[in-house]
């Protein structure tokens, strides 16, 4: 069997799902896993840096990045601007290295059509009531903004059969062992090999 190309795992889902927890969690655990750092148009909330949590562009050096094709894929969630740079998916992926990419729904459509052997995980809240709790817990929305991303959240889930996995995050370790036993399943795939 050979595995000459990485596995392109996307993970996403609702806003409020808890995907940037789970994928922080995901990263320690898994060392040989390569995460993509997103470019995005929004400001750095309290203690992310540049190159490390994200790449902080102004609207214009976004639409550079656009115009030359350094983008992967990209969509404006709630008003900023985020994409996966290309070039180091491709990169990693050539190498044989799995990569993660932690991103919205609209991005995830425009990675299938490039990647359509990527694997996409769908990361759920167990309840409405949790994902409640969870998008006023970041205690960084206005009452505007709770309504915005609450709303959207509940049409976001009717976007799962699209996917090839759900993941219920109840417990956030519990969630990356699920994952983790998924992406173990995809090395193991006959089709993949
Ligand atoms: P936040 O501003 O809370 O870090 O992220 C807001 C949303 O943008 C989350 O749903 C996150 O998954 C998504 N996001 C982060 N990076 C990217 C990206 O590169 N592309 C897309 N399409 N969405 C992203």
């Amino acid at each position: 069997m050979s595995q000459e190309q990485g596995i392109l795992f996307v993970l996403s889902g609702p806003s409020g799902a808890g995907k940037g927890t789970v994928c922080k969690a995901l990263m320690g655990r898994l060392p040989e896993m390569r995460l993509s750092i997103s470019a995005t148009t929004r400001q750095p909330r309290e203690g992310e840096q540049h190159g490390v949590n994200y790449f902080f562009k102004t609207k214009n050096q976004f639409q550079t990045m656009i115009e030359s094709g350094q983008l992967l894929e990209w969509a404006e969630v709630y008003g900023n601007y985020y994409g996966t740079p290309r070039t180091f998916v491709e990169e990693k992926l050539a190498e044989g290295s799995d990569v993660l990419l932690e991103i919205d729904i609209q991005g995830a459509m425009q990675v299938k059509e490039t990647y359509p052997d990527g694997v996409f995980l769908f990361l759920i809240p167990p309840s409405a009531m949790e994902l409640e709790a969870r998008i006023l817990g970041r205690g960084t929305e206005t009452e505007d903004s709770f309504a915005t991303r609450f709303g959207a959240a509940r049409d976001e889930l009717q976007m799962m059969s699209k996917y090839d996995y759900v993941v219920v995050n109840d417990v956030v370790e519990a969630a990356c062992e699920r994952i983790e036993s998924i992406i173990t399943a995809e090395h193991c795939s006959v089709a993949r090999n």
